[in-house]
């Protein structure tokens, strides 16, 4: 176990608001970010994933769902980007891959279990990289999209993972993550969540954390599509509750999955009460009643401090064309820069120590 401080601020925090499984999630008092401190070494941390073998093989159930919930976030994607090179950081089963490969993808992934990775490789025949971080994978490949969904919170280093995202991708290249609004839900709501997910979400991030985090690693920020996802907890606890209540008649054990982050899903798994078939296809209707509860009906309900998922879209910082524009503006912030003329007209940065001390001012959002 290590003690850590807010990634933004480099401060630590007293404000302990979450508590489970023996780990203190506290909120940056400055940004809102909630960070478990102490939290698990990296080493405790790989281990955690290698022998989470059970999650592993119940993530590659579940298909009809998954699916939709793919084509959802690759209808999205395709508003920005039609075709292309897509790496997938933690695709679990491989559902989203598969999905993006019909829509005419190319199609790579990176997955720390050695359980799905596998899957991934044999069964779909899909190149995945078994790795925690994305350092090692594909030195010379860099991809037009990255991608990846209720990842965010597990990265060990938000900053440094985001950073290797961008050095991998192309030019025009954009970045696509779907993840939860932890920092920014009001405490009234957390009675909402069945578990926040500790240890394994390491982070909760708000909005503004997130724009942060974009700007610190070199990114644009061009969208973000919010929903609410209160109805879909809501409905899932009264689910729940019928669930348990039926299965406690038959003698059965309740299990439920369902995180801060996670996409909440019931597990039918012992619910064997009126055969197979009844059972897929109960199982199907309330997990595509909760998709709907949390794409269409959040999408048009109240958000702010409420619990979101939130689909973000960025690009690459084109740190240099600003750079040039700023120039000829004749503005006085870069009175010893040093600049050339290159091929095709383009004006070359060599040498401005005062832009280099503010080049983060010029990663601003469009
Ligand atoms: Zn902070």
């Amino acid at each position: 176990m290590e003690d850590i401080q807010c990634i933004f601020c480099g401060r630590g925090s007293d404000q302990v608001i979450i508590e489970e499984n023996g780990y203190r999630g506290r909120k940056c008092p400055r940004c809102g970010l909630i960070f478990i401190s102490p939290r698990p070494t990296f080493t405790e941390i790989l281990n955690l994933y290698a022998h989470n073998h059970v999650s592993a093989e119940s993530r590659i159930s579940g298909a009809f769902i998954k699916r939709i919930y793919a084509k959802h976030n690759l209808r999205i994607i395709k508003k920005f980007i039609k075709n292309g090179s897509m790496l997938e950081i933690g695709p679990g089963a491989g559902y989203f891959l598969r999905q993006a490969r019909k829509d005419g993808f190319e199609v790579y992934g990176i997955e720390p279990n050695n359980i799905q990775a596998n899957f991934i490789r044999s069964k779909l025949g899909i190149p995945c990289v078994e790795t925690f971080r994305m350092f090692p994978y594909l030195t010379e490949k860099k991809f037009d999209i990255v991608y990846h969904c209720e990842v965010i919170s597990h990265f060990y280093d938000p900053i440094s993972e985001f950073q290797r995202i961008n050095s991998k991708l192309k030019k025009n290249g954009i970045l696509v993550f779907e993840t939860g609004n932890g920092g920014d839900i009001k405490e009234r709501y957390y009675k909402f969540f069945t578990k926040f997910g500790y240890p394994e979400h390491l982070f909760l991030f708000s909005e503004d954390n997130l724009k942060e985090l974009l700007r610190r690693t070199g990114f644009e920020l061009i969208k973000i599509y919010r929903y609410s996802i209160l109805s879909q907890l809501v409905i899932s606890r009264i689910l729940k509750k019928v669930i348990d209540f039926i299965k406690s008649r038959a003698g059965m054990k309740s299990i439920d999955k369902h995180g801060i982050n996670g996409v909440p899903s019931l597990d039918f798994s012992n619910f064997n009460i009126c055969g197979f078939n009844f059972k897929q296809l109960i199982r199907n209707s309330v997990n595509y009643f909760l998709y709907l509860a949390r794409y269409k009906i959040g999408y048009i309900m109240p958000k702010k401090g409420r619990p979101q998922t939130v689909i973000v879209i960025a690009r690459k910082a084109k740190i240099i064309r600003r750079l040039t524009k700023h120039m000829h503006c004749g503005l006085t912030s870069l009175p010893f820069g040093i600049f050339f003329q290159g091929s095709l007209g383009v004006t070359h940065l060599l040498f401005c120590p005062s832009a280099l001390i503010s080049l983060d001012s010029f990663t601003v959002t469009e």
